[in-house]
């Protein structure tokens, strides 16, 4: 009996196997023509100076929204992309559409499109950001592109060729997620990098924990004696902000405080009332 009883539970099992297999061969089938049919879609969180009042660049964030199921975390389908080899057609969707939105933006503000490692690993990326800039007429200077920790670790010997293709662009290379990739931190001084995006992890306690607060400390002033800019992504609330501040841990804040992410006309109308007045009355918490 006990036997029939754990055959039936292993029928069960596999069954619900199966249909997992199936739901995720579904989603990659989905999001195949979501891709081929240019549906991704990109929308835009700005970085802000410290006091809320200087709109410097915006992060182009690729969305999905999957006809029965809603919208698909990037997280999600940005793996399942990289899993079936056709991240970089995302990739290329989301630069051009990053391009032209941001051509119609002031000229001073830039736009910051992110690579995933295949990009680093396979094709021409220099080259299609070099024609995706031609045909759109967006100047190199406003484009950045940001690259994972994890990512270039990874695929240090590729990224270091490319990376020094896309900086002889004029264009501006950031580490994401900077300070959870294990790293030795050496290839700081030897890579080409202009900005560290420090991850969310190193905000989220500091108003509680001063370690946490101390660390954050610490991977600033290193990245300023090495003269790279500083942006900390992730913060959420007027206390991080104002512990940011005091400390003088960022040149650019990105995060809910401010903004989250936003469609490329809201970016428009917002930079209009960033230079007049500064953002959501920032004023109170200088
Ligand atoms: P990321 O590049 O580190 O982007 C920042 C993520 O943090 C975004 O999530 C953003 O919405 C979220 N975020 C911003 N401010 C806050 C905050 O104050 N609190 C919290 N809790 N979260 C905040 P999103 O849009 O879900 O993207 C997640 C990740 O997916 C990105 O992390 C990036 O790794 C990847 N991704 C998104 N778009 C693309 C893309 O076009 N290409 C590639 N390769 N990856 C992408
Ligand atoms: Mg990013
Ligand atoms: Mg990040
Ligand atoms: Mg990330």
């Amino acid at each position: 009996e006990s036997k029939a009883r754990s055959r039936g539970q292993f029928t069960l099992f596999a069954d619900e196997m199966d249909a997992r297999y199936l739901e995720r061969q579904r989603l990659k089938a989905d999001l195949r023509a979501a891709v081929d049919d240019n549906d991704i879609t990109v929308v835009y969180q700005p970085m802000f100076t410290p006091d809320g009042r200087g709109l410097a660049c915006c992060e182009a964030l690729a969305r999905w929204h999957h006809p029965e199921k809603g919208a698909i975390a990037p997280n999600i389908f940005i793996q399942i992309a990289e899993e079936m080899g056709i991240v970089s057609a995302i990739t290329h969707q989301v630069l051009r559409k990053a391009c032209i939105d941001c051509g119609n933006w002031p000229e001073t503000i830039g736009v910051s499109v992110n690579l995933s490692v295949h990009d680093l690993r396979h094709g021409d990326l220099a080259g299609t950001v070099e024609r995706i800039l031609q045909e759109t007429g967006l100047s190199a200077k406003r484009l950045h592109l940001e690259v994972t920790e994890s990512s270039l670790i990874e695929e240090l010997s590729a990224a270091r060729a490319m990376l020094d293709r896309l900086r002889q662009l004029g264009i501006t290379i950031s580490i994401d997620d900077f300070g959870t990739g294990f790293s030795s931190l050496s290839y700081l001084d030897t890579l080409p990098v202009d900005v560290v995006k420090i991850d969310r992890s190193f905000v989220r306690d500091i108003g509680e924990n001063a370690r946490r607060l101390k660390l954050l400390r610490g991977i600033v002033s290193l990245a300023r004696g090495l003269d790279i800019g500083i942006v900390i992504e992730g913060v959420e609330t007027r206390e991080q902000l104002a512990l940011i501040k005091k400390h003088n841990c960022a040149d650019l804040i990105q995060g809910y405080v401010f903004s989250m992410p936003i469609s490329p006309h809201a970016v428009a109308a917002l930079a209009e009332q960033a230079e007049l007045t500064g953002i959501k009355g920032e004023a109170g918490v200088a």
